[in-house]
């Protein structure tokens, strides 16, 4: 922290945060999401009640000194004093008390942290003066059992159930179902009541100095930012544990002031279909977190015309002026006290994928953003959810629903039910399972499971509830607001019009239209077809600079793959498990549909590359085959019954003795790839003629033929040197008899770090290289890619050796210093020399930004 930097910021000193870093990132990263937006619109003229942001150089202060640092606390209480004035209203007063709120917000929302601390300021004395002033004991106490109840839990670590307990006491004392029915002489037993727990619980009275409550809170978020429940959901979203979180202290604004008041969320466009239409949940005489648990039914936000026309009007107005300020859809939070309307809180909308597609679109018609922005703003795994499987219609709307409830996210998802996280968390980690987590609502304590399971329904909640939030956030389908669903936590079962779902048995959701299954239905993957989704892919290919070629080995794969617009293959694996004789006329009638597929474009054709025993009778099925022949031997009478089995005990042994004879202890390190070509000249000559064939007939045909022939698992240049003349001979033989010359390229795999290391001299007889990085993960970690994932390699992940699957993504330290170099090493022989990727990584989105970074020409992956 440097010495004399500015640690706290009032909302109405944007400026001077600003004139400290350099952009909006830079004042986010200093003043938290939050607490800058609340900033920029109070610049806006946007009546948002007044209020500072504890910085989040502050937090990291606190992190290094474990304590508040006096010079942050100093701050802020000049920056109190500041409040005070403009409100006018003092911390403490008993006739004119000001109120105050305080949450977290770092750079990036994060549902696992400490979130809010509302009513700060309140004591005995206070709750007894507003009393007085608002003639109103019942909000009053109402307000201050709030505050000590969220404090308690939150900063005292009191658990929540001891006050659940209370209020549910309270309520069957006072005969109701519902908190709003409870009186003044209620509330203030409950307050007295929930002091009495603080006191058994921590040993000390509830602190009643404003300043002292406002320190503790403001501690408090600092240290939530280092909690497990943060530490995991950043590990999980990928956020820097360096940042820090600011803290907003805001001047509290009360929604329950009776019927003249309410408060409500907002998003400027349908956060489920991106349609442009303002879209929310209000409550009459509420307070904010009423909406977001999800425990009183909300109204549409569309009806508060009816209840509050001009709060509405004004508020209709300023989210479309946030939106266009912000040129992107807003997710808002405002208050309405006795009539006067106030934003609390505004933020780029979470979305689901077929929103942000199509906002994206939207916004560049409308002028906000370019087209180049669009296509930034949308994510890889947004686009690949449109990949992803939905719910069989043609099993599912035959169907009785389970239960219905509100799409929130969606796609669909097939598992079995865990009535909690750690459930949730346990089957879908140690036991593998597919679950769906079924909750009665979800807090940030739940987001574990949450990320575990493969969807999530919730019984209360809206569309801006927590459960709503994070399933969107994570791609996962969700059907939250299922009421009529039941649970029984005793009896660990789901309970829907009296059918009974025990916790283990599967479910199927639809979270694209919020209906929940019951038992394991049929997915189908939806087509690419959506208008806006195709718009941005368009862009992009006018952006982009790498190429992107499939991985196909029949020609329907090839359609498949052009018609999504691939532009050429870049993998054709020529390997089937039938006699080599037979290969040849199978193989040229493939050959000849990825030529007609993909006619003008080039198609790269691996010569064969498996272990040979692949191709052979397995040795253990052999060895059994032949001791249950010799046993029927004995058991057999006819000459005829016996020569028969003689005969095939004989062809059997001979099997097995060429089996020995090839069996190898490490065969993906044995006879295979370019050494199989070398030992088997025929094999070699084989393919090349099925390649020549097809190309000249299809030539013959009319169609623009580029066929690459590439050797797999070169290490050494000699190799590649022997291969390409046996290529080049039998290629000029077939297309002399043919009559007819095609263009043709050779080239190799870099698949072992040799390969890549001799760069320079494989580009001599190469005129193409690409990386099988599945091959070359395994050979430069010297790790199995059969066995790895199955044993140590994700304990690894799981404990932090390695960041990351190394078989998912590239390693871009290891393999990535190897592409470079043969990168290097290539070009500098042949500047043209054609270069990509064939591993799997080639549909990896991080490998794939490498692949750009280090100049490859394309990555080719599955169609
Ligand atoms: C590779 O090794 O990355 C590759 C594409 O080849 P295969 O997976 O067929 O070994
Ligand atoms: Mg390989």
């Amino acid at each position: 922290m440097s010495g004399d930097a500015k640690l706290v910021y009032l909302f109405s000193e944007l400026n001077e945060a600003e004139s400290r870093v350099e952009d909006w990132d830079g004042v986010r990263g200093l003043l938290g999401g939050k607490g800058a937006n609340l900033a920029e619109m109070t610049r806006l003229g946007v009546p948002v009640p007044p209020g500072f942001i504890v910085t989040t150089e502050a937090c990291r202060g606190y992190q290094d000194a474990g304590a508040l640092p006096d010079a942050v606390w100093d701050e802020a209480l000049a920056a109190t004093e500041q409040v005070e004035k403009a409100v006018g209203r003092k911390l403490g007063d008993p006739h004119e008390p000001l109120l105050l709120s305080c949450r977290s917000g770092g750079k990036f929302s994060m549902p696992g942290m400490m979130d809010t601390i509302l009513n700060i300021g309140l004591n005995d004395e206070v709750a007894e003066g507003m009393s007085q002033s608002t003639g109103n004991p019942r909000f009053v106490f109402d307000l201050y059992r709030r505050l000590v109840q969220m404090f308690s839990s939150v900063v005292l670590n009191v658990p929540d159930q001891l006050f659940e307990e209370v209020l549910s006491a309270a309520r069957r004392h006072a005969g109701v179902m519902t908190d709003p029915e409870l009186s003044a002489g209620d509330w203030r037993e409950v307050t007295r009541r929930f002091k009495d727990i603080v006191k058994t619980h921590t040993g000390k009275p509830f602190p009643t100095e404003p300043r002292d409550q406002l320190k503790l809170a403001t501690e408090a978020v600092f240290r939530s930012w280092g909690g497990k429940r943060a530490v995991d959901y950043r590990n999980a979203a990928g956020i820097p544990h360096d940042l820090g979180t600011a803290v907003n202290i805001q001047t509290m604004v009360f929604g329950n002031f009776g019927e003249g008041s309410g408060t409500g969320v907002a998003m400027s466009r349908n956060a489920a279909t991106g349609e442009k239409e303002l879209e929310g949940d209000f409550l009459v005489n509420a307070q904010g977190e009423d909406v977001v648990a999800g425990t009183r039914q909300t109204r549409p936000l569309a009806e508060l015309n009816d209840f509050m026309p001009e709060a509405y009007a004004e508020f209709e107005q300023i989210a479309r002026q946030l939106e266009t300020h912000f040129r992107n859809m807003q997710d808002m939070e405002f208050t309405i006290e006795r009539g006067k309307l106030w934003v609390l809180q505004t933020r780029d909308g979470k979305r689901t994928a077929q929103a942000e597609v199509r906002i994206a679109v939207d916004m560049v018609d409308e002028g906000l953003i370019s087209q180049r922005e669009a296509v930034l703003r949308v994510k890889p795994d947004q686009v690949d959810f449109f990949l992803h499987p939905q719910l069989d219609p043609a099993r599912a709307e035959s169907r009785k629903p389970l239960a219905k409830g509100l799409n929130v996210s969606p796609g669909a998802a097939v598992g079995v039910v865990a009535l909690d996280a750690d459930t949730a968390e346990r089957w879908a980690r140690d036991g593998g399972k597919d679950v769906i987590m079924v909750r009665p609502e979800t807090k940030p304590e739940d987001v574990h499971g949450m990320l575990a399971a493969k969807g999530i329904v919730t019984l209360r909640g809206g569309r801006t509830s927590h459960a709503a939030l994070v399933a969107r956030q994570f791609g996962k389908p969700a059907v939250v607001g299922a009421d009529s669903l039941e649970i029984d936590l005793d009896k660990r079962e789901l309970i829907a019009d009296g059918e009974v779902v025990k916790e283990g048995e599967w479910i199927s959701i639809d979270g694209t239209n919020g209906i929940v299954h019951g038992g394991q239905l049929p997915t189908v993957v939806p087509d690419l077809g959506n208008p806006y989704l195709l718009k941005i892919l368009q862009w992009a290919d006018e952006f982009r600079r790498l190429e992107v070629r499939a991985n196909a080995d029949y020609p329907r794969d090839a359609e498949r793959a052009r018609e999504y617009g691939a532009s050429g293959i870049g993998l054709c694996r020529t390997e089937r498990a039938d006699a080599i004789a037979e290969l040849l006329p199978l193989q040229r009638n493939d050959f000849a549909g990825l030529f007609r597929a993909m006619d003008g474009l080039p198609v790269i054709i691996r010569l064969i590359d498996p272990p040979l025993h692949e191709f052979l009778p397995a040795y253990d099925e052999l060895i059994q085959d032949l001791a249950d022949l010799k046993v029927r031997l004995q058991h057999m009478h006819t000459m005829s019954e016996i020569d028969d089995a003689l005969d095939q005990i004989r062809v059997k042994q001979d099997f097995l003795e060429r089996v020995s004879a090839l069996r190898e202890a490490n065969p993906m390190l044995g006879s295979r790839g370019v050494r199989l070509g070398i030992m088997i000249p025929e094999l070699t000559r084989m393919q090349t003629r099925a390649v020549f064939e097809a190309a000249c007939r299809c030539a013959r045909e009319g169609v623009d033929v580029h066929p690459e022939v590439m050797i797999p698992l070169t290490a050494h240049v000699k190799e590649l040197q022997v291969q390409r003349e046996a290529l080049e001979n039998e290629a000029r033989t077939v297309m002399t008899e043919q009559g007819l010359e095609v263009d043709y390229k050779f080239g190799t795999m870099i698949e072992v770090p040799r390969a890549a290391l001799t760069a320079e001299q494989m580009a001599g007889p190469a005129e193409f290289f690409s990386f099988g990085t599945n091959d070359l993960t395994q050979t430069t970690f010297g790790i199995s890619r059969d066995d790895a994932e199955a044993g140590f390699l994700m304990h690894y992940i799981r404990n932090g050796i390695l960041a990351d699957n190394p078989f998912e993504t590239i390693d871009p330290e290891g393999l990535g210093r190897l592409i470079e170099l043969a990168v290097a090493g290539g070009r500098k022989v042949r500047p043209d020399l054609e270069i990509g990727i064939c591993g799997e990584h080639g549909g990896d989105p991080r490998s794939i930004a490498l692949c750009h970074a280090l100049g490859l020409d394309y990555v080719s992956c599955s169609p």
